[in-house]
């Protein structure tokens, strides 16, 4: 980019230029599309994407197994914007659910980022089902010590509760199951929680509280990951 700015070119007109050698994750003018790598500018694109209606499913139709949806609107608390449909993503199928195309978008890039090279590297094998237990639920925040006031991410379809993984060759990864143990599986299920944390706002696990013992909860909205 320095020596096609040096050659006269402004900034704008030398990321765009054919020659550019930054890559399109890099590049702020080059929009999002999952199969450029994560870097620090995919949120600031993400959030872009957001902004126009309809703009994520038709990003991440080619990326996923995704049907778009009209809007549920419910009442005030509760309710899904941008809603689709999710079969699945990337290599990995998905039992069918409804959520935020924020969502289904993230759970793609942690997909392709996070899980398949992590299954490749720790366990030799991809993964074939992301096993979940649904994102859209119409309540409030349950807590160890009863129901918050306050209303869950799940009441906006803005989290997803993720389960365990069924591998290609069919072995089953399971949080409640292989989280205790130290094996591969307990070491691919860190890992797994750890990218997750790498594309999500905030992801809560078995170390967490005896209510996330079976799943990670994994949500869009920022308060740090644990
Ligand atoms: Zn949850």
């Amino acid at each position: 980019m320095l020596v096609l700015v040096g050659a006269g070119l402004g900034v704008n007109q030398a990321l765009i230029h054919p020659d550019t050698p930054l890559p399109p994750e890099w590049n702020p003018l080059e929009p999002f599309d999952v199969a450029h790598a994560p870097s620090p500018l995919t949120d600031w694109k993400i959030r872009g994407l957001m902004a126009q209606p309809g703009a994520c499913a038709a990003v991440l139709q080619v990326a996923a197994n995704i049907t778009p949806m009209p809007p549920l609107e419910t009442y005030e608390t509760c309710g899904i914007a941008q809603r689709v449909s999710v079969a699945g993503v990337g290599q990995a199928s998905m039992r069918p659910f409804e959520t935020t195309c924020e969502i289904a978008l993230r759970t793609a890039l942690w997909e392709r980022y996070g899980l398949q090279p992590g299954s490749q590297d720790i366990l030799g094998q991809g993964v074939r089902e992301i096993r979940h237990y649904s994102s859209y639920n119409c309540r409030r925040i349950r807590t160890p010590s009863g129901e918050s006031n306050r209303w869950s991410t799940h009441a906006t379809a803005r989290a997803v509760d993720v389960s365990g993984f069924v591998l290609d060759d069919g072995e089953v990864v399971d949080l409640r199951v292989h989280w205790d143990e130290t094996g591969p599986k307990a070491a691919f299920l860190r890992h797994a929680q750890e990218t997750a944390c790498e594309v999500f706002g905030l992801v809560l696990g078995p170390e967490y509280n005896a209510l996330h013992a079976d799943h990670f909860h994994i949500q869009l909205d920022w308060t740090g990951c644990r």
